[in-house]
């Protein structure tokens, strides 16, 4: 099972792609999440990638197809995973596709811009362990502190709205096109998402059901 999910950032692509990941076992692959925390450790990749995910830019897209080339090649990817984030770019697409790696259902996630932006402002992550949560649509049931390591929850940096406004508008431009690339090959459905996340996953839940029967 080779999936990804597209969708606006803060579509709600992490928090379907764990609960995939936890249903069908196989790993949930988010490139912001790698580089979130390449950027907590200093990395080398991380001091590069920094000015990008700061600003609500991407990452260039080399950085970005060497750090899922990397992942991809580890023993638990083996049976399947899913793709949160990546890719996002045509050529980032392409890169898979040069990879050999044969997508099996590609699920965009579809919120309306407006509805992003008053997402975003409720979103807390923790910082420790990269769990999300959602001040009222998702919320951590330590309240301020995350439920599974216990730290302190915060804003992620890129949440900021000025920094949303720049990400929708890079989604359009540069990611929405991905959706055609994929419905060209048969591989995209869309499932709008929905206030509450139960009523997204049933959908979410379907469209896997559809695909692989199960
Ligand atoms: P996310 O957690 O998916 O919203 O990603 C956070 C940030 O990491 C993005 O705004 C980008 O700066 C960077 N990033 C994550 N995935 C990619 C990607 N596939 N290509 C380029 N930049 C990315």
């Amino acid at each position: 099972m080779k999936i990804i999910f597209l969708g606006a950032p803060g579509a709600g692509k992490g928090t379907q792609s764990e609960i995939v990941s936890a249903q069908y076992g196989i790993p949930a692959i988010s490139t912001g999440a790698i580089i979130r925390e390449a950027i907590a450790k200093g990395t080398e990749m991380g001091l590069a990638a920094k000015v990008f995910t700061e600003n609500g830019e991407l990452v260039p897209d080399d950085v970005v197809i060497g750090i899922i080339k990397e992942r991809l090649s580890e023993d638990d990817c083996k049976n399947g995973f899913i793709l949160d984030g990546f890719p996002r770019t045509v050529t980032q697409a392409e890169a898979l596709d040069a990879m050999g790696v044969d997508i099996d259902l590609v699920i965009s996630i579809e919120v309306a811009d407006k509805d992003i932006v008053k997402r975003m402002s409720g979103r807390r992550v923790c910082a420790n362990c990269g769990a999300s949560y959602h001040i009222v649509y998702k919320p951590s049931a330590k309240k301020t502190k995350c439920e599974k390591c216990g730290k302190r929850l915060s804003i992620r940096s890129d949440d900021k709205p000025e920094v949303v406004l720049e990400r929708l508008s890079v989604y359009h431009e540069r990611t929405e096109p991905l959706k055609d690339f994929y419905k060209n090959k048969g591989k995209c459905v869309e499932v709008q998402g929905q206030e509450i996340l139960d009523d997204t996953t049933a959908l979410v839940r379907q469209q896997l059901e559809k695909a692989f029967g199960k």
